[in-house]
């Protein structure tokens, strides 16, 4: 069994941060949550939504799944564990932002690629990715001579776009965002610049949120 000691070490850290004697946050979290955002990210170890913005415990609510996806909206009696939580943070926490955040190199998209091809992916993985089968088409369809890499980061930003539209498609998001309560965000990290974009609804682009890191970053491996 793999030594765990050092998530247990970085716990005592957190205890100390958050419990000590100065810190009323702990205070403040025992009352109750009261998160701004709902966060919808990939469960890619590389890609924590709070280490990634900072934020305490109590400013986000996270929804993590491969390749950051969102169903579109289906009332039946399966287990429907992203739609209870996107219900959860709407109705009951009233989140006034939801931002899907994919990220370069995802492999939850090479699978989605992956599985153009006719391979089979998993036992549950193939099937979960599918729901991003339309911007997978379409990137394949409209950039049927680029890399498999610069279609690979097309068809992560294309997901997210995906996912933003499946929002919608639930009627207490719907009728949040039509009445100026809540709004959506598509945000694209890219892991080897360390570069934040977002999607503009109204150019139809991602545009810079935040810069890359450093120059030294490689360019050609980015595909951003
Ligand atoms: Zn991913």
């Amino acid at each position: 069994m793999a030594d765990v000691t050092h998530l247990i070490t970085g716990f005592t850290d957190f205890q100390k941060q958050y419990f000590g004697a100065s810190s009323d946050l702990a205070e403040r979290l025992r009352q109750g949550q009261n998160p701004q955002a709902l966060l919808i990210g990939c469960c890619d170890s590389r890609v924590d939504p709070a280490l990634l913005t900072a934020c305490n415990p109590g400013d986000l609510f996270v929804l993590r799944n491969i390749a950051n996806l969102v169903p579109p909206y289906v009332k039946n009696d399966d287990y429907h564990g992203v739609s209870s939580t996107i219900e959860y943070a709407v109705c009951h926490l009233g989140v006034s932002d939801i931002i899907v955040m994919g990220h370069s190199n995802c492999g939850g998209i090479d699978a989605l690629l992956e599985s153009a091809q006719g391979k089979k992916v998993g036992e549950f993985i193939g099937t979960w990715v599918n729901i991003a089968a339309s911007a997978r088409d379409k990137v394949l369809r409209e950039m049927p001579t680029a890399t498999p890499e610069q279609q690979a980061r097309a068809c992560e930003k294309e997901a997210i776009l995906v996912s933003l539209r499946n929002l919608l498609t639930f009627p207490w998001v719907k009728d949040r965002v039509a009445s100026g309560r809540l709004s959506l965000h598509g945000w694209y990290y890219n892991i080897f610049t360390g570069q934040l974009k977002y999607y503009d609804p109204i150019l139809a682009e991602y545009v810079v949120l935040v810069d890359k890191y450093s120059q030294r970053c490689c360019d050609e491996t980015s595909n951003s």
